[in-house]
């Protein structure tokens, strides 16, 4: 361990800057909440005590990072931190074309925009809300193959984020290559919890497309922390790094997607790499009409600074020991209050089990939301529903589709919350749980036609 023997693991940073959390009191807290419509995504900042939302663009910069946003070169063609942030990514990934972006899904739309259309289909291990819309986006259909593990909560798998490569494997054998633009991995699978993908599962997922002659590329958006549990999980990783796993993941991949905002360690900003020049080309092409020049892709010189900079340390060994323990250390408080959650905890973020806490309201009343809007009415604390309101689909014919669990999730900013944070965190969360039988549901009274849950009003039942 490289922090020796003891058993406490400590933040491996001295707090250098601090900003003031906001207290709001329990009445100013429910007068915001109706007036977000009942969305947390409605709240501002400054309403919130401890900020779950998102572990996305949310964590704290080091000191070396905004240093190196001193010496950002903003030339508008051929940035010198261009070029470094390009020969960082290439050292990771060893994909030779890197296209930055001002974050994941702009890379998507890019990406999905060059090789989607209508009546052909992306496969994943669970796509990201992000990722689903802009497969679905161009007309193209988005589908998750996750195996059947990695959809139940409870049970302890080391890497529920695989995918089924036999279900995958039959669906592009009925569909054939044409049909089949690329396969995609999402490392870690947010959606499914923040479980890891082993690395034999993503050499299977490779032999796959390698029978079929059909692209890979990850969505590597935690890619750091799926290192570190392959080291941590798979026999024969345990004396590498975390960058000679991160190397072996991608040198598996044709290309990648990368939200910067995770693993990246900066506050905005991302990138698309690959290896195919000619699909890079189509790619810049699309870059320059919304993102911008090829150098630059709708970032600050010094955003790639930060970026390049971040991608190392999001590599350290100290730090991803010390991520994936407080994450586990959450969820360790949130088991001690008798929540159920998704075991074991993924990497970014603890994901309590709603349909199993309120089993008396029905998916259709959004028992995730009860549970995220209680949590913040209790405390303060904002967390985010990924369940019915965020996958259910209303059908034609009056019926409705709920996801397949209903949770919510308490995401963990980078280097941002201290242990007191999150024990305070696990004090709420126990209040919440005392009285469980007590919340109630919500019915949606507003929603736009795609990714519904950013905006959508809700009511109390
Ligand atoms: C965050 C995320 C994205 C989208 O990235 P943004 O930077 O938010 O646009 C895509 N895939 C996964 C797995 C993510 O976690």
């Amino acid at each position: 361990m490289p922090i020796g023997s003891y058993n406490t693991i400590i933040e491996p940073f001295r707090i250098h800057s601090t900003q003031r959390i906001p207290f709001p009191n329990a009445e100013e807290r429910r007068i915001a909440m109706e007036k977000a419509g009942w969305n947390l995504f409605g709240l501002r900042g400054e309403d919130v005590i401890i900020d779950l939302l998102t572990d996305s663009g949310t964590g704290a910069m080091s000191a070396r990072q905004w240093a190196g946003m001193l010496d950002g070169d903003e030339s508008y063609a051929g940035s010198r931190s261009f070029f470094r942030l390009a020969d960082v990514i290439r050292d990771i990934t060893g994909l030779p074309e890197v296209i930055p972006t001002h974050q994941g899904r702009a890379a998507e739309r890019i990406l999905f925009s060059a090789v989607g259309k209508s009546g052909q289909v992306i496969p994943n291990n669970t796509h990201f809300d992000t990722t689903r819309a802009n497969v679905e986006y161009t007309g193209a259909e988005a589908l998750d193959f996750v195996i059947p593990e990695g959809r139940q909560p409870q049970l302890i798998h080391p890497f529920k984020g695989n995918m089924d490569i036999e279900r995958l494997e039959a669906k592009v054998r009925e569909l054939g290559r044409d049909r089949v633009p690329l396969i995609m991995v999402t490392v870690t699978n947010n959606s499914g919890g923040g479980q890891p993908v082993s690395m034999a599962n993503i050499k299977a997922v490779r032999a796959v497309c390698d029978r079929y002659d059909i692209p890979l590329f990850l969505d590597a958006c935690r890619f750091a922390e799926n290192s570190w549990f392959i080291k941590l999980r798979e026999p024969g990783y345990e004396d590498k790094s975390p960058l000679e796993i991160a190397r072996e993941m991608f040198s598996y991949a044709d290309g990648c997607t990368m939200s910067a905002k995770k693993d990246g360690m900066v506050n905005i900003g991302g990138f698309l790499a690959m290896k195919d020049p000619a699909l890079a080309m189509e790619c810049r092409n699309l870059l320059i009409l919304t993102e911008g020049f090829p150098t630059y892709g709708g970032l600050a010189g010094y955003d790639m600074e930060a970026m390049a900079t971040g991608l190392m340390e999001a590599l350290d060994p100290n730090y991803l020991q010390y991520r994936i323990r407080s994450t586990a250390y959450l969820a360790d408080k949130a088991v001690a209050a008798g929540v159920p959650i998704v075991q074991p905890p993924g990497g970014h973020a603890v994901y309590l089990d709603a349909a199993q806490l309120l089993p008396h309201i029905p998916a259709r009343q959004l028992p995730a939301q009860a549970l995220a809007v209680a949590l913040y009415l209790e405390g303060g604390v904002r967390g985010v529903e990924i369940g019915s309101l965020m996958f259910g689909r209303d059908l034609p014919d009056g019926g409705f589709q709920p996801a397949a669990m209903e949770l919510v999730r308490l995401a963990i900013p980078r280097r941002t919350y201290t242990q007191s944070h999150v024990d305070f965190v696990g004090e709420v969360i126990t209040r919440v749980a005392a009285k469980a039988h007590d919340l109630r549901g919500f019915e949606v009274v507003e929603q736009a036609p795609w990714l519904r849950h950013f905006t959508a009003k809700l009511a109390p039942l």
